[in-house]
């Protein structure tokens, strides 16, 4: 379970992590702001890169609130339009770190993982130091002169010992997957407070945590890249499906960059967003879309296509095979705005190979 970043910040905070004094606003109800400016206003959806994105605005001025607030509400970010917004007070930032925790499945460890830069541009791969955990025992007396060295502030050992060991705390306590701080802010003050926070729970402890009652997020597709630079996306239901699909498209020699399997409780909005995601794969020649439908409905897959033929300039040729529940209603749909259903996944890929290799 993904958290919003204003639900991870509350969990830190009970853990005495410092993060910014926060307020939230929601979708069409009407708040009374007491804080001073600047401040910042914070999209909250369960992905990164708001601020890229638009999503993340500084405001000097009750007017300028008012539209940054306008503005984040009708933003799109990756397919996810924001329901609640962060206010918080703006941080007089001297440097930008990045620090988060993770569950490493390779090395079957707690992983801390740092870096001397944070903030927007932290993709890059180079420069990553990390520290392979136990559970209970840890040096982090150790792990904070570490830190120190890394980030060049060698005053505060005992400050980075503090958040590393608060951070991994609330990261056990919580039966947490992921607790990842980009940025972890120094402010010209000289503390250090998480100004960012992405964390995802285990889902299979919810048994153990009756607190846990988090903003209800959006259906979510189960999506995993294999190839960054693949030709070929496939949209597919179920994970059997899903996978044949993949293993098709191989068996033409054709590269599959994803794996994508839309769920039973498919609807136009989170297909919409399997194609937000497909588009980001730089290489993509065609999208083959392959449902056999049982409780997955041909009809809303069928509006999802359609939404993003008009909203996705570079949508690349589909190829689609469609069979099962409300198929005639989605060929209905499709053949409308003169979108080709093909009847076998065979003939998907066929096409699919012209379009590519000609
Ligand atoms: P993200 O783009 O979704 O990762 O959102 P962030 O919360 O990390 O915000 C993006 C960037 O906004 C940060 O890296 C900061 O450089 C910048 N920023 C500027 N002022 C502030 C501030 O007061 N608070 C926060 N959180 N970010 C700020
Ligand atoms: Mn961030």
């Amino acid at each position: 379970m993904k958290l919003l970043e204003y639900e991870a910040k509350h969990l830190m905070n009970q853990f005495g992590l410092v993060v910014p004094a926060g307020s939230i606003i929601r979708h069409n109800e009407s708040a009374t702001i007491q804080a001073g400016f600047s401040l910042v206003v914070k999209s909250q959806v369960p992905v990164g890169g708001r601020g890229k994105a638009g999503g993340v605005i500084v405001v000097d001025s009750i007017d300028e609130l008012q539209e940054a607030t306008e503005k984040i509400f009708s933003l799109q970010i990756k397919g996810y339009t924001p329901r609640t917004l962060l206010l918080e007070p703006r941080l007089s930032i001297a440097h930008e770190y990045y620090l988060s925790i993770l569950i490493n499945r390779e090395a079957s460890c707690i992983q801390l993982v740092a870096h001397a830069e944070g903030g927007v541009e932290i993709e890059s791969q180079a420069g990553f130091s990390t520290w392979d955990l136990g559970v209970g025992e840890n040096d982090f007396e150790l792990i904070g002169q570490q830190l120190a060295k890394l980030y060049g502030t060698p005053g505060d050992t005992a400050q980075l010992k503090d958040v590393a060991e608060k951070l991994y705390e609330c990261f056990v306590v919580n039966d947490a997957t992921l607790l990842e701080i980009n940025p972890l802010v120094k402010t010209t003050d000289g503390t250090y407070i998480c100004a960012d926070a992405k964390m995802e729970l285990d889902d299979a402890a919810s048994f153990r945590h009756k607190d846990w009652g988090f903003e209800d997020k959006p259906a979510e597709v189960n999506f995993v890249t294999l190839d960054d630079r693949g030709e070929v996306a496939t949209i597919a239901n179920g994970a059997g499906l899903a996978m044949a699909t993949v293993d098709a498209v191989a068996s033409y020699d054709m590269v599959p960059a994803n794996f994508l399997d839309v769920g039973g409780g498919a609807n136009k909005e989170s297909v919409l967003r399997a194609f937000t995601r497909i588009m980001e794969y730089p290489d993509i020649k065609t999208i083959v879309i392959n449902i056999f439908a049982g409780i997955t409905r041909c009809d809303e897959v069928a509006r999802a296509i359609i939404a993003a033929r008009s909203e996705i300039d570079t949508l690349p040729p589909l190829f689609i095979r469609l069979a099962g529940t409300n198929f005639e209603e989605a060929a209905k749909l499709l053949e409308q705005e003169d979108i080709p259903t093909l009847a076998t996944l065979d003939a998907c890929l066929k096409a699919a190979k012209e379009t590519i290799h000609g």
